[in-house]
């Protein structure tokens, strides 16, 4: 059959089970479907269903599993691998549809969601009832639940609360031949067969389409304080974040910026940064059950740190908060600004490595006469590097990008760490998952991925 006639068929087929609206093959709606936040990747999809249920889930996929059709699931569209482009094709699975809070469970501290909430809403929605859904990425204004659980997405809070793997209690998902399966539910223990919640945290949409996410909600910290502190150097920075970890106090967040980073928002924002002639910022935030409390422990991180009191900022209301995150929360939004295409990598390091793996990234990419910015998770080893095109020829670039993940990756697996802390595979680094694993592994994985779907029908060319 032709490539044409088949797809003629699977939207006939699709139309008479779910409803006209559903299935789209409209090629102005299908573009704005074609990418995702991944800097310079594009490819539009033949088929689009918004599903509106597990069982417009099911149907599109028994039919798409019939047809060996490729099935690229969707949230919210945020990644930065590309992982849900339909890089070779296919139909775009869109779960926007499926964004209700079905319950928030206050016995139980347990959140029932739909896979397309966005992860602000929820969290903004527990925090009514005195309770908190810790995992906080950068994009939690515009990215899904749904996605966060398949990416296995991360953000700053990881080093005192964990990411997003440490609160998915229960799945369901829908396997490639329409199956619906539920694995675990609203309880906290769980050792019954195999873990399959944690195979199909960060699958990628390569496994099952998410429909619906039981997570854990924990009380909300009543007090909340920032701390912003400027360093000499990044050697500086880091070694403190050592010396505070060892006086075991733990922050919710420790982030650091580096002057390059601290210099393009500023620019951008065109206003003047605090401390903008520091080499390194520490953004560090404190929470605890009482003011006491997280004063007291702010007295002490004060004591740790070799910084002047009068030279830290200590942001107590919620418009100073605002101020010294605006910074942190705007580096992406600066870099795209000042050079729409740039390489973003997300590589991770044992965080007492942090300042060797920098070291030796900017002395080589100095030496390469490139443009990086730098910033990160100072608490988990999470480093972000930007390296920007800027006007450098497109030839020059597309052969230079490969190059410069082999570097980056290189530098952080000979420090011990490896190379996604959140972002993923996707598409972007599939070549590269060799270097971080060995061949048995990877056997392993695609071993999973054949039992899960046979045909081979979930987002191909991603992960592998
Ligand atoms: C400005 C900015 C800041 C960011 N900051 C962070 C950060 O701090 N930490 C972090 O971890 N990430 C960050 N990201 C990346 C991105 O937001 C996350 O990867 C997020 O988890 C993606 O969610 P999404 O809903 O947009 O997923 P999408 O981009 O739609 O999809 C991502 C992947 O998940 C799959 N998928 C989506 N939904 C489902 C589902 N229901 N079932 C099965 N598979 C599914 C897709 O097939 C795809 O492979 C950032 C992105 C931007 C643009």
């Amino acid at each position: 059959m032709t490539q044409e006639k088949k797809i003629k068929r699977i939207y006939n087929a699709l139309t008479k089970l779910l409803g006209e609206g559903r299935v789209i093959k409209d090629s102005d709606i299908l573009e704005q479907y074609a990418s995702d936040e991944t800097s310079d990747l594009k490819s539009l999809p033949n088929l689009l269903v918004r599903a509106a249920s597990v069982t417009d889930v099911s149907n599109t996929l028994k039919i798409c599993n019939k047809y060996r059709f490729p099935v690229i699931p969707r949230g919210a569209g945020t990644g930065v691998t590309g992982g849900a482009v339909p890089v070779r094709g296919g139909l775009v699975l869109s779960l926007e549809l499926m964004n209700s809070i079905i319950e928030i469970d206050q016995d139980n501290m347990i959140a029932v969601v739909e896979p397309c909430v966005i992860t602000g809403n929820l969290q903004k929605a527990v925090q009514e009832y005195g309770l908190m859904y810790p995992p906080d990425p950068a994009s939690l204004d515009i990215c899904s639940i749904g996605g966060n659980v398949a990416e296995g997405a991360g953000g700053p809070r990881a080093v005192k609360y964990g990411t997003t793997k440490d609160y998915v209690l229960g799945l369901e998902y829908v396997l490639p031949d329409g199956s619906i399966v539920t694995s675990g539910g609203k309880y906290v223990k769980d050792s019954t067969g195999y873990h399959t919640i944690g195979i199909l945290i960060g699958s990628e949409g390569t496994l099952a389409v998410i429909t619906k996410i039981y997570l854990k909600l924990i009380p909300a910290p009543e007090t909340t304080i920032d701390l912003l502190i400027p360093f000499k150097s990044i050697d500086e920075a880091i070694d403190t974040v050592s010396r505070i970890l060892r006086n075991r106090i733990i922050p919710s967040t420790i982030e650091f910026m580096e002057e390059g980073a601290i210099n393009i928002v500023s620019d951008y924002l065109q206003e003047e940064v605090p401390f903008p002639n520091a080499r390194a910022h520490l953004l560090i935030q404190i929470d605890g059950n009482s003011d006491d409390e997280v004063h007291y422990i702010i007295d002490r991180l004060i004591k740790t740190v070799d910084v002047p009191h009068d030279r830290i900022i200590i942001a107590e209301t919620v418009k100073q908060r605002e101020r010294i995150w605006k910074a942190r929360r705007s580096i992406r939004e600066s870099i795209q600004h000042r050079s729409t295409v740039f390489l973003a990598e997300d590589s991770v390091v044992p965080r007492s490595k942090i300042p060797s793996f920098l070291k030796d990234l900017k002395a080589k990419l100095n030496s390469m006469n490139l443009t990086s910015i730098i910033f990160g998770h100072a608490g988990d080893g999470n480093v972000h590097i930007n390296i920007l095109k800027g006007d450098m020829d497109n030839d020059k670039w597309n052969t230079l990008v490969p190059r410069l993940k082999e570097i980056i990756y290189g530098l952080a697996i000979s420090h011990g760490g490896t190379i996604t802390g959140e972002h993923g595979i996707g598409f972007t680094r599939k070549n590269y998952l060799k270097l971080a694993m060995t061949e048995e592994e990877i056997d392993l994985l695609k071993r999973i991925k054949s039992a899960f779907d046979p045909n081979h029908i979930l987002n191909p060319d991603k992960i592998f």
